[in-house]
């Protein structure tokens, strides 16, 4: 067993950070920082910064070549994500994680072809349309209708929590077929253009002071060619994709830097007083925090080599993503602990630190965990799939 990257991979760790150095400088964090949005940057700024992802070819790295892609294992991605989170960069989303290689394992070859180089080449915005007001948790429960009519289907419904819906070119939607069926039967998934009539998008503000949306669908008309998979048997990809979101926000970039960025506010003095570092309590405290992230990272790791290796992780993506969460938390609390009265001070504010993003991200975190399933979703899926305990 052992626990190193090759030296190839830790090139390519060194190439992403350099990379990603010389787009976000200074100048490009004031310019398009954005606190309204999901991902804190501007759309503008995450669909160019998108497409340069693409140029630079890391969005297809881990596809098969026929299709684009670099055909190199899921460890480079899970690296890949990893310094994204750690620079906090923009566009680490479901467009380039989760939608993609949904497409890759459900998707028919006429949809790979058409929509997978431009994905590759960052061109293309996703929203998922899972969540609808009363289907969450129990997602199976969508009311969203899809109804065949000659070439098309027509698609009726809303869908809630509906990520950068705003931005979105396509959505990947799960909608009804059947009602005659028990719920988790009967669900179909199709790919819908942002752009056909009957589409409306609001706003919904949130918690976390970014605005979040929701999609609603007036018998919209989606080409029977945009149904991915088969009629009814939605649910499989639903469940089957999952593990890709989860595996995506299991990178464990973000503790590390809201770890280092602990550290440096410690190190220095603050308004003449002395280094919080000095105080052995605080020391404790960081190597607590240090020690929890750095299990997150083998988790993360762990499921990465499990998927490099052909495997299909099943309850250790949940695990490896509850961890990662909850270590976030963990440093969310300290941050907001030791940085005190400065916590709250925004990044218009002389006396911020780092932009005012520790309470920001304080209240972002406290939402984002229901993202994906929360924490009793994830520790019920541990329950039952990795310990095989009673429903
Ligand atoms: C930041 C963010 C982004 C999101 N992005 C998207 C997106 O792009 N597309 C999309 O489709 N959805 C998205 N979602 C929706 C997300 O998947 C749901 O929030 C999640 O599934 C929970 O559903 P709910 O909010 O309706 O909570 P509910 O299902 O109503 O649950 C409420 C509470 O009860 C708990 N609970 C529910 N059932 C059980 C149970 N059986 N056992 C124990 N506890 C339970 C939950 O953990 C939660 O604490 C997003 C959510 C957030 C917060």
């Amino acid at each position: 067993m052992r626990f190193e990257f090759t030296a190839e991979e830790e090139a390519f760790r060194a190439d992403v950070c350099a990379f990603l150095q010389r787009e976000l400088t200074p100048d490009v964090w004031r310019a398009h920082r954005d606190p309204n949005e999901q991902g804190f940057w501007t759309p503008e700024f995450t669909k160019a910064f998108r497409r340069k992802l693409g140029a630079a070819g890391y969005i297809g790295m881990g596809w098969p070549a026929e299709y684009g892609g670099g055909g190199r294992s899921r460890i480079y991605q899970t690296i890949f994500a990893e310094e994204m989170e750690y620079h906090r960069a923009p566009g680490l989303d479901r467009s380039i994680t989760y939608v993609p290689n949904a497409i890759l394992a459900f998707g028919s070859e006429a949809q790979k072809q058409a929509f997978l180089p431009r994905i590759n080449r960052g061109e293309l915005s996703w929203f998922v349309g899972y969540s609808e007001p009363e289907a969450g948790s129990d997602l199976a429960n969508l009311q969203t209708r899809a109804e065949a009519d000659g070439d098309a289907f027509v698609i009726t419904g809303q869908k809630a929590f509906s990520s950068e819906a705003h931005m979105a070119d396509y959505g990947w939607v799960a909608a009804r077929t059947n009602v005659d069926v028990p719920k988790h039967r009967g669900i179909s998934m199709f790919i819908v253009d942002m752009k056909s009539p009957g589409i409306r998008v609001t706003q919904v503000p949130t918690v976390a002071g970014w605005t979040h949306h929701a999609v609603y669908l007036d018998h919209v008309r989606v080409p029977r060619d945009l149904l991915v998979g088969e009629v009814d048997e939605g649910w499989s990809l639903v469940m089957g994709g999952i593990d890709f979101e989860r595996a995506a926000l299991a990178a464990p970039g973000l503790v590390s830097h809201q770890l280092d960025r602990l550290i440096d506010y410690c190190s220095v003095e603050q308004d003449g007083h002395a280094p919080l570092l000095d105080d052995p309590i605080v020391q404790d405290q960081l190597v607590g925090l240090s020690m929890e992230a750095e299990i997150a990272r083998l988790m993360s790791y762990w499921v990465a080599s499990m998927h490099a290796q052909g495997q299909r992780p099943q309850h250790e993506t949940s695990l490896a993503v509850l961890y990662k969460r909850e270590t976030s938390r963990l440093a969310d609390n300290l941050g907001i602990d030791l940085l005190g009265a400065d916590a709250p001070l925004r990044a218009d504010s002389p006396r911020a630190k780092f932009g005012g993003e520790v309470e920001v991200e304080y209240w972002d975190h406290l939402y984002f965990q229901f993202a994906a399933g929360g924490f009793d979703i994830t520790r019920n899926v541990i329950a039952r799939r990795g310990l095989g305990l009673p429903r």
